[in-house]
């Protein structure tokens, strides 16, 4: 089996990269690995030479505390599936290394970045944007593999490297899911078995539903708690809670 190497400090990572000839591709990660993960690995480890995975849970994004500190924290595992998924190197930094100026710097988007997840929850892009800029920055990727399942997320990434002219390709990748539907998600392994069940309602509504009023109605009266359920550039989009776990879906709509 592959052994990744790990790298904690910058330094010690970009000492490594610069002796890197050959492509590499680059899957920031909050850890917690599953198969959507490894799905991400599995396509850089086709279209480059080097797979670099990055796990850090990126506390500028979190609006919630609570949910930062119930964040699983899974590294062994997680190395694990990194080397069955052949990773080249694992980059795993500590928050001061990340921040040396504390966040007084941040990436900031001031449209798409305040709908849908942005709006309950402030500042979240900013943090997400601002770490994946810097996270570039250190890995100086060729190519970055970022999940559908994220769609938001994953095209504010898209537009922030154009609107910074970034030397990097980023690749979406579609939403692995559960046999029942369920989009694979960190935060799944803090819902119950009966929630797991429950939570596959989340796809099946979305997709099915004739309109996202109807989808919302339809979720509400199963206990789903809404944060948004909302049609925007043909795609349904939703955030819901069930057992204070706080789930996102999307899928293209005809
Ligand atoms: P996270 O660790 O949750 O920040 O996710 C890291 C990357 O994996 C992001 O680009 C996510 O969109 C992606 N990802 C998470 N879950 C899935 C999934 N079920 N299918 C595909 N990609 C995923």
């Amino acid at each position: 089996m592959n052994k990744p190497l790990v790298f904690k400090t910058i330094t010690d990572f970009q000492n490594y990269r610069a002796e890197l000839k050959g492509s590499v591709g680059f899957v920031p990660t909050m850890g917690a690995l599953h198969a959507g993960h490894a799905s991400l690995i599995q396509k850089s480890r086709l279209e480059n030479e080097f797979t670099v995975l990055s796990i850090f849970v990126n506390p500028t994004q979190f609006n919630d505390p609570k949910d930062l500190e119930k964040y699983p924290r899974t590294f062994e595992a997680d190395y694990e599936l990194a080397a069955q998924n052949g990773v080249s190197a694992i980059f795993y930094p500590e928050f001061a290394d990340m921040y040396p100026d504390n966040y007084k710097y941040s990436v900031t988007e001031n449209s798409y970045s305040k709908i849908l997840c942005g709006a309950t929850r402030p500042g979240h892009f900013d943090g997400v944007l601002s770490v994946v800029m810097k996270l570039f920055n250190i890995v100086r990727p060729n190519k970055a593999y970022f999940g559908e399942k994220d769609f938001q997320q994953l095209h504010l990434i898209q537009e922030m490297t154009k609107a910074f002219f970034m030397p990097l390709t980023v690749v979406p990748v579609q939403t692995l899911r559960e046999e029942s539907g369920l989009a694979m998600s960190s935060r799944n392994t803090r819902l119950s078995s009966e929630g797991k069940h429950k939570a596959a309602l989340i796809y099946k509504t979305i997709t099915e539903a004739k309109t996202a009023d109807q989808a919302k109605d339809f979720l509400t009266d199963r206990g789903f708690k809404i944060d948004y359920l909302q049609d925007v550039d043909g795609r349904r989009f939703v955030a819901a809670f069930l057992e204070g776990v706080r789930l996102i879906d999307n899928v293209s709509i005809p």
